[in-house]
């Protein structure tokens, strides 16, 4: 269905681009993801791009002639969307990556795809200014963010990645350049295309630039660990927060074995493991934020209070950056812990509404029980975002994977039924196009593959991903 990358296409790409990669030198990363489970796939040749028109000028090529073409940011995805599942040309945006200019007159920033989040997130404070989203992996490009619509763990405050996108220069599958948005807070001007580019995980446009807006930093931000003696406890406590008018930057919950397994993984312990006698089974780790020491120290009094009454066994204040800095490190090296201890490895971050969570998490435990899988859990208790992993050390690939398809196919539905959808962050991918369509039917399915082929007639971009099955 598509053609094979003569010579002769490579020698035409090598026109129009001076950063191109055959045989050897391409980079053995980009047959994968930090998702391998879904498969992995050599491209034939790869481009880094510098420019919007050096993108533009390989994609038209590849138009041309029928060639697939996967877009890449930091390769950090956990949905196996940036796997070049059928071969062709990978581009690699990782290299446009500047900064380049503020507009604090209308609090945004205009950057190329490419700069890392990591390095937005400081450049921005530099200038007093935060960018909210903040996905736990902060290596990730600011592209790939806007193509999964990255989440994090400030979202229930401050919402997710689509939130801060304004406007985005975007080369089509034709090799077409165009722009969508503009520098202004509102719009009710026809479909928003903009935001069919958010999430769409390469499927309809390579992103090249983008106009995000950015808020004045909080000047004082602290958190508190809450350790409860079970999970069931600890959730029941949120919606207490937002019924007191608090509004927490973050709000993640954690069972015992992750907090255990990622403190052996950053080698110090944070998070009690006992108190008063009561082993501790799960706890929550807030963030509070404001712009006085007095304002967050009196919404730290208050979320005590809350916590307290509704079955807390104490609360920790990490009021120190340093003291901060050591309870995040322990949520972020999550992934990389189960990583170490664990042979085989899937997880889906299944979102459902926030009522839910409790109740949910225990189908989840018990499903996995019944499917002879190890679950291990965490997630973003303020938004019904749960990362949920299943991990074998001792069974064979094949049988893993059979099993955890039964596993999803369970839990995908009851989430459903409940209200709830397949991703709230991480994307479909490669990894989960079957749940989606479970999920959503087939009359939305069909509207999102009617969507992708006015964008991409040919279907030659990020082919096998979203809504396109091969
Ligand atoms: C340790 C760890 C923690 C994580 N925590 C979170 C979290 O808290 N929240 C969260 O949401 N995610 C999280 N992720 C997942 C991952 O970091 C995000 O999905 C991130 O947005 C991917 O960005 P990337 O640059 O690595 O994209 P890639 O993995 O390179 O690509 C992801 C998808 O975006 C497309 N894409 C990339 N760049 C472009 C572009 N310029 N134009 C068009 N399409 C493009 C790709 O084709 C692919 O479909 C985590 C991952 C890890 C490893």
């Amino acid at each position: 269905m598509y053609n094979e990358l003569t010579s002769e296409i490579i020698e035409q790409i090598k026109g129009v681009s001076d950063h191109v990669f055959e045989g050897g030198d391409i980079n053995p990363d980009y047959s994968k993801d930090e998702m391998p489970i879904y498969g992995t796939k050599m491209p034939d040749l790869a481009v880094q791009p510098r420019s919007t028109e050096e993108v533009a000028a390989v994609m038209k090529i590849c138009y041309e002639n029928n060639i697939p073409v996967t877009p890449r940011g930091a390769g950090t995805g956990l949905a196996g969307g940036a796997v070049p599942v059928c071969g062709g040309v990978l581009i690699d945006t990782s290299k446009m990556n500047k900064i380049i200019s503020y507009d604090l007159e209308n609090f945004v920033v205009n950057i190329e795809a490419g700069v890392l989040l990591n390095d937005l997130a400081e450049d921005c404070l530099g200038q007093g200014m935060l960018y909210p989203p903040d996905p736990g992996e902060k290596f990730a490009c600011v592209g790939g963010n806007v193509a999964t619509n990255a989440g994090g763990m400030r979202a229930v405050k401050y919402g997710a990645t689509r939130d801060y996108v304004r406007a985005m220069t975007v080369v089509l599958p034709t090799g077409e350049i165009t722009k969508f948005g503009a520098t202004v807070t509102k719009t009710s001007s026809g479909y928003s295309l903009l935001n069919l580019m958010i999430g769409a995980e390469g499927t309809l446009g390579i992103i090249t630039e983008l106009t995000l807006k950015v808020i004045p930093a909080p000047k004082v931000a602290q958190s508190l660990i809450i350790p409860f003696e079970d999970l069931d406890t600890a959730l029941k406590t949120v919606p207490k927060f937002k019924m007191a008018h608090m509004d927490p930057q973050a709000i993640e919950f954690m069972e015992r074995e992750i907090v255990l397994a990622s403190e052996r993984y950053i080698g110090k312990s944070v998070f009690p493991q006992e108190l008063e006698g009561i082993q501790i089974g799960a706890y929550l780790l807030i963030t509070l934020d404001g712009n006085t020491e007095e304002e967050v120290e009196g919404l730290i009094e208050q979320a005590a209070e809350i916590v307290l009454e509704a079955g807390a066994i104490d609360v920790l204040v990490a009021d120190t950056p340093s003291k901060m800095k050591d309870a995040w490190a322990a949520r972020s090296s999550f992934l990389e812990a189960i990583m170490e201890e664990t042979k085989l490895l899937d997880e889906c971050d299944v979102v459902v509404p926030v009522n839910e969570i409790a109740q949910y998490l225990n189908f989840v435990n018990e499903t996995g029980a019944e499917c002879g899988l190890e679950i291990k859990s965490f997630g973003h208790a303020g938004d019904g975002n749960l990362h949920i992993y299943q991990c074998s050390n001792d069974l064979e690939e094949e049988e893993f994977k059979k099993r955890v398809d039964k596993f999803f196919g369970i839990i995908y539905k009851e989430a459903t039924d409940i209200g709830g959808l397949v991703s709230g962050e991480h994307g479909i991918g490669s990894g989960k196009v079957k749940y989606l369509l479970d999920s959503v039917g087939d009359v939305n399915m069909s509207l999102m593959e009617g969507i992708k082929k006015v964008f991409d007639p040919k279907m030659i971009l990020n082919p096998g991903k979203v809504c396109y099955t091969l």
